[in-house]
């Protein structure tokens, strides 16, 4: 319940600001914050992490509120925070395709197997 209020509220920052920065809005990948807004506020029930970096987007929304007084200083930082967003969300993302990574594994051990086999008959030591 918290959580989603968080996510309105967060939206509806951001949807102002869309309006207020025009075409800076794509350069801060404001679309993007949003849709990692969401994924955050889902996420952030069973993981810690997730609830961290919700403070972190909305200190990021607060900071944008300054625009266009940004320094460039400031603009690297929120890219560097956005990409550690993106890399925490991209963890809870493989661990979703956990099980096709492991088959991945598996074919690949099985071919080299194969591999050696056929090495050791063709050249036998
Ligand atoms: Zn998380």
């Amino acid at each position: 319940m918290e959580d989603y209020k968080w996510f309105t509220s967060t939206e509806k920052e951001i949807s102002t600001l869309k309006l207020k920065m025009g075409e800076d809005y794509s350069e801060y990948k404001l679309d993007w914050l949003l849709r990692a807004t969401k994924r955050v506020s889902s996420l952030s029930d069973g993981c810690n992490n997730c609830t961290e970096l919700q403070l972190e987007i909305t200190k990021l929304v607060e900071s944008l509120v300054a625009w266009p007084d940004i320094s460039d200083e400031q603009r690297k930082n929120y890219k560097l925070k956005l990409n550690s967003i993106e890399n925490h969300l991209r963890k809870h993302r493989s661990t979703g395709f956990g099980f096709g990574t492991g088959l991945i594994i598996v074919a690949i051990v099985i071919i080299a197997i194969i591999i050696i086999a056929v090495w050791q008959t063709c050249f036998p030591s």
